[in-house]
């Protein structure tokens, strides 16, 4: 049996001498795990297609009971996210969520979309690492079925809550002074442009995911709060982000 789809690898792992043993992200049947035969051979013609990140048309079979890789045509191989730490360890992140909230034999385009759309902007567009992060963290949470509830404060219903805060247990934006009436756990603080720029990643068009401004406080805020809502919800932490965060920290003096 063969099959033919296009998929992003989520992740590598050798195996046996020359082999990989690959996590793809199909467009036709959501996860899967292949084998790479003979891939790491210097001559093999799948070597490029089935590296970390290596987005194409798959062609596989079936081989004991398995499916092995056949055939690679690689569309992107997002190069300038290679060549940079952070930006590979940003994305080395993205595909290890993208790999816990896909399923096997369930196709997810928009959790595919999203993933590619900001490996694309990590390999392409001057947008800095830490919106990029945010809008991928948020906009994931809601496609996973974690969409905070943002439209107005938990509490007293006010559209614009003041002094902004989301609170990750309960997943609900509220006012600072409203804080008591909810129940026990973590809040993290926003700001009101932060908050906005939630609502666009979220509610927003995906084409458009990264098209907001905020200013360094409102950011920084922003992604702290986008990677405590997604540790949160999944109830687990990242290796990949654990190893992000060592290399962009920067002491405040
Ligand atoms: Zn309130």
């Amino acid at each position: 049996m063969h099959l033919t789809t296009n998929a992003l690898v989520l992740r590598e792992v050798n195996y046996k001498e020359s082999d990989k043993i690959l996590t793809l992200l199909t467009e036709k049947e959501g996860k899967l795990t292949v084998s790479a035969r003979g891939c790491r051979r210097k001559d093999s013609p799948i070597a490029s297609g089935c590296q970390l990140l290596a987005w194409g048309e798959f062609t596989l079979y079936e081989y004991n009971g398995r499916w092995a890789v056949k055939e690679t045509a690689s569309e992107r191989l997002f190069n300038g996210v290679r060549g940079d730490l952070e930006k590979i360890a940003l994305a080395s992140y993205f595909v290890e969520v993208t790999e816990a909230l896909a399923e096997e034999g369930q196709p997810d385009p928009g959790l595919l979309a999203v993933t590619l759309n900001c490996l694309h902007a990590l390999d392409k567009l001057p947008v800095p690492l830490p919106q990029v992060k945010a809008a991928f963290e948020w906009r994931s949470m809601a496609l996973a079925g974690y969409e905070p509830q943002i439209a107005r404060c938990g509490v007293c219903g006010r559209e614009q809550p003041r002094e902004p805060h989301i609170h990750l247990g309960e997943g609900t934006v509220h006012c600072g002074s409203c804080r008591d009436k909810l129940g026990e756990g973590v809040s993290m603080p926003l700001t009101t442009a932060a908050l906005a720029a939630l609502r666009h990643i979220t509610w927003g068009p995906r084409k458009r995911l990264l098209s907001f401004r905020l200013d360094g406080e409102g950011l920084q805020k922003l992604s702290d709060a986008s990677e405590a809502y997604l540790m949160t919800r999944l109830e687990r932490g990242f290796r990949t982000l654990d190893f992000y965060k060592k290399i962009t920290y920067k002491p405040s003096l």
